[in-house]
C-alpha cells in the first residue's frame, strides 16, 4: 500500500479561509453543523420564513451577512463572517433550541455559554437570551454550587483547673527502637505539660493501660479527654474506660486536626 502510495506526489497549498467560499466539511470541521445536533437545512427554511433574519438582510448592523452555503449539509445560511467563522443568523423560533444544544453539552456557566454560543451563532439580542437561559437552566442549579455555608468550628476555651483537660494522639509508626513502634502523647491543656509512652502495638488495651499507669497514675483522672477519630480512640473498650473512671471524652471533628492541637 505504501509503495502505491508513493507513486503519487502530494503538494499541500493553504487557501486563505476568505478565497475558500464553498467550504467542505473537511476544511471547515469547525463548523459542522452535525456535531451539535442543529439541523442547518431546517434552519435555513425557517430564516426565509423569520422576519428578523429578512430585516437584517437588507439593514445597516455591525455584521457583515452573506449567504454561506455549509457543504455537509447542502443548506444555504444567512451567516455573519465579521468574525472569520460564518455565523449563521439564528430565526427567532430556533434561538432556545440553539442554546439548548450548544449549553447541554456540558453545561457551560453563565458567561462561558454567551462565548460558546456567540461564538458558532448570531442573534439580535443574543447574550441577554443566553444569560437568561443559562442562568435558568435547572440541571445547572440543581448541580452547580453556588455558595457554601460554613459553620465556624467550636473553640475549646482553657480549663480552669490544672490536669482536668487533656489531648492524647497516637504519633507514629516509627523505625523499631527495642520493640516499640508507636508514641502515646499527651498534653495537659492548661499547663501544656506533654508526656510521652512508648507503645509496642496500637491496641485499645496497650493504650489504655499505658495512659492509666502513666499519667492518671501522676497527675490523676482527668475530667476530660480528647482526641482524633482513630479507631483505638472510638473502640468500645476506650469509651468503657471513659466511663468507668467518669472521664468525658471529645473527639475533634474530622479532617480539623487543630482543635486536637495547644
Ligand atoms: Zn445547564
Amino acid at each position: 500500500q505504501l509503495s502505491a502510495i508513493s507513486e503519487f506526489t502530494t503538494d499541500i497549498q493553504h487557501v486563505a479561509g476568505k478565497d475558500n467560499r464553498v467550504a467542505d466539511c473537511l476544511s471547515r470541521v469547525h463548523v459542522s453543523s452535525v456535531h451539535l445536533g442543529v439541523d442547518y437545512a431546517a434552519m435555513a427554511a425557517a430564516q426565509v420564513l423569520d422576519q428578523d433574519v429578512q430585516v437584517y438582510r437588507t439593514a445597516v448592523s455591525g455584521l457583515r451577512l452573506e449567504d454561506v452555503t455549509f457543504q455537509d449539509c447542502g443548506a444555504s445560511l444567512l451567516c455573519d463572517v465579521s468574525t472569520g467563522q460564518p455565523r449563521p443568523m439564528v430565526p427567532r423560533d430556533w434561538r432556545r433550541r440553539v442554546f439548548e444544544a450548544v449549553h447541554s453539552l456540558s453545561h457551560p456557566g453563565v458567561k462561558a455559554s454567551v462565548k460558546l454560543v456567540g461564538a458558532k451563532f448570531v442573534w439580535p439580542g443574543l447574550r441577554k437570551d443566553v444569560k437568561g437561559w443559562a442562568s435558568s437552566c435547572v440541571a445547572c442549579q440543581r448541580a452547580k454550587v453556588h455558595r457554601h455555608t460554613k459553620a465556624p468550628l467550636e473553640p475549646f476555651l482553657i480549663p480552669e483547673r490544672r490536669f482536668d483537660h487533656v489531648h492524647v494522639d497516637l504519633v507514629g509508626p516509627f523505625p523499631p527502637s527495642r520493640g516499640f513502634t508507636h508514641l502515646l502523647t499527651m498534653v495537659d491543656r492548661t499547663t501544656r505539660w506533654p508526656d510521652a509512652v512508648p507503645l509496642s502495638s496500637t491496641t485499645t488495651p496497650e493504650i489504655a493501660r499505658a495512659f492509666v499507669s502513666v499519667w492518671i497514675s501522676r497527675f490523676g483522672v482527668p475530667s476530660d479527654l480528647t482526641s482524633d477519630r482513630g479507631p483505638q480512640f472510638t473502640s468500645g473498650l476506650w469509651n468503657a474506660v471513659a466511663e468507668s473512671l467518669g472521664v468525658s471524652l471529645h473527639r475533634t471533628t474530622a479532617y480539623n486536626p487543630q482543635a486536637n492541637g495547644l
